[in-house]
């Protein structure tokens, strides 16, 4: 019980993973993104390395900054983040339940 707990604890954002900034939808306005973020769409700042362009500035939504890695949403490997990201967003999504705004099937 006590391992589970420190793992958990000492989960860490992977380097060059970028699902956060992939797979979810943002509403606030970034950078480059004056609208927010469509899910599924790669921030404006994320650079060629997965990297946030906006890292300790001011700029960089607080919606980001309050976003924290656990192991429930970063899984093992990035594919496994985007696809636990994407499936959070499709839960969450306002209207998903009627299927609006949907062009895939929902299920
Ligand atoms: S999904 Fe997790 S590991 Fe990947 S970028 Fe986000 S916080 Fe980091
Ligand atoms: S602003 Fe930075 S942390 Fe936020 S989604 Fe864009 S690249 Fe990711």
């Amino acid at each position: 019980m006590t391992k589970r707990r420190e793992k958990s604890a000492a989960v860490q954002c992977r380097p060059g993973c970028a699902a956060c900034c992939i797979a979810p939808s943002i509403s606030s306005s970034i950078p480059g993104m004056p609208q927010g973020k469509p899910a599924g769409m790669p921030c404006a700042q994320l650079t060629a390395e997965n990297r946030c362009e906006l890292f300790g500035l001011p700029q960089r939504p607080a919606v980001c900054l309050s976003l924290q890695p656990h192991p429930d949403m970063c899984g093992e490997n990035a594919a496994e983040a985007l696809a636990r990201l994407a499936e959070l967003e499709r839960l969450t999504r306002p209207g998903a339940e009627k299927g609006r705004g949907n062009p895939a099937p929902a299920r």
